[in-house]
């Protein structure tokens, strides 16, 4: 448990929150800013920052759950699209420091549009990117 960690205290039912599904490892939520409906986080209920620091076992866990309420969501809502995010440090715009996955439902005309700028020139550099990590 942090201390000032928002995550922490809606794990330990100490904020509140939209529960969707908890486990004794795993806690799932609806984001507080959705971004569409059932816009979803699923959290280790153990404090870790981001994909850097969280053991395998608990992101199995974590991963284990985001496939469970995906399925939920498919044969209850209908979903049939849905967008998985997990933001790890500032610069990959992580704002909430404790381990996080979201699940984002997608349908059309929901004007949302996640746009990747793309650079076919650095194909260039593969076999030097790949020789870093020899
Ligand atoms: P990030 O940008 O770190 O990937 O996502 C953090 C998410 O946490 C944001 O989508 C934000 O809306 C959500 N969030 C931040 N504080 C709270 C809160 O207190 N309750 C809930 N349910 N979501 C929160
Ligand atoms: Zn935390």
């Amino acid at each position: 448990m942090m201390e000032d960690c928002i995550f922490c205290k809606i794990a330990k039912g100490e904020a509140k929150s939209w529960k969707v599904y908890e486990n004794d490892d795993v806690y799932a939520f609806l984001d507080i800013n959705p971004v569409s409906e059932y816009h979803t986080l699923i959290i280790p209920k153990k404090h870790y920052e981001n994909i850097f620091d969280t053991p395998e076992d608990e992101l199995i866990k974590v991963m284990s759950v985001v496939k469970r309420i995906a399925t939920l969501y498919n044969t209850k809502l209908g979903i049939k699209n849905i967008q998985i995010i997990n933001s790890s440090g500032k610069e990959a715009q992580q704002d909430v420091f404790h381990t996080h996955f979201h699940i984002v439902p997608r349908e059309s005309g929901d004007n949302q549009d996640v746009k990747w700028t793309t650079h076919k020139e650095w194909r260039v550099k593969f076999d030097q990117l790949l020789s870093g990590l020899q």
